[in-house]
């Protein structure tokens, strides 16, 4: 089968790297209960800077959480490795910036993601994702985003939310830990 995957907030804690980063630049405690109760994908709000100043941080804060010690989620690394030893084929799809395409690709492969260069795309908008994802055929397609899931209600993927605080409202297979998606698969097998 063919498996499509996010990244970021998908594969690997980004936004929570990115919260105690923002603590550390910020000189500023922040409960990590306020973090989990945050209901959009950005996390400016928790620290009270407006939509504009959270921007500004969050794109000069890129360089540092994209490609220092962003955490993966417990499972995943070790479930893309069973899929590709079990024959699948695995697409990464991400939005992030296409200037960080070069270095997003070589930061997996330092994690020991099974990547390919023919596998990975890079670089386009939320909305374009649906495009991608549909030329690729994939069987399955994971994400975290609701401005990228809401794209693909009427495809023939199977579409599985990677559970967040921030999308709790889509009623859609949800996975919430790495470990237990084989299990869901399983049962929710052609
Ligand atoms: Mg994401």
């Amino acid at each position: 089968m063919r498996f499509g995957f996010d990244v970021d907030d998908t594969l690997i804690n980004l936004r929570e790297y990115a919260f105690h980063y923002y603590q550390e630049q910020l000189g500023k405690r922040v409960d990590i209960d306020i973090f989990h109760a945050l209901n959009r994908v950005e996390i400016h709000e928790a620290f009270e800077l407006s939509d504009e100043e959270g921007k500004n941080m969050w794109n000069r804060s890129l360089d540092f959480l994209y490609f220092t010690d962003c955490p993966i989620y417990p499972g995943a690394l070790e479930l893309l490795k069973q899929l590709e030893s079990g024959g699948h084929e695995i697409f990464y799809i991400t939005s992030r910036p296409p200037e960080h395409t070069e270095n997003t690709f070589n930061w997996l492969i330092e994690q020991g993601f099974p990547v390919e260069r023919e596998n990975f795309f890079c670089g386009m908008k939320d909305a374009e994702k649906v495009g991608i994802i549909k030329n690729l055929e994939l069987d399955y397609y994971f994400d975290d985003k609701p401005a990228v899931l809401d794209t693909l209600t009427n495809e023939p993927v199977r579409v599985v939310v990677k559970d967040q605080s921030y999308n709790r409202h889509l009623d859609l297979p949800r996975v919430k830990n790495w470990d237990q998606l084989g299990d869901m698969m399983n049962s929710g097998r052609k």
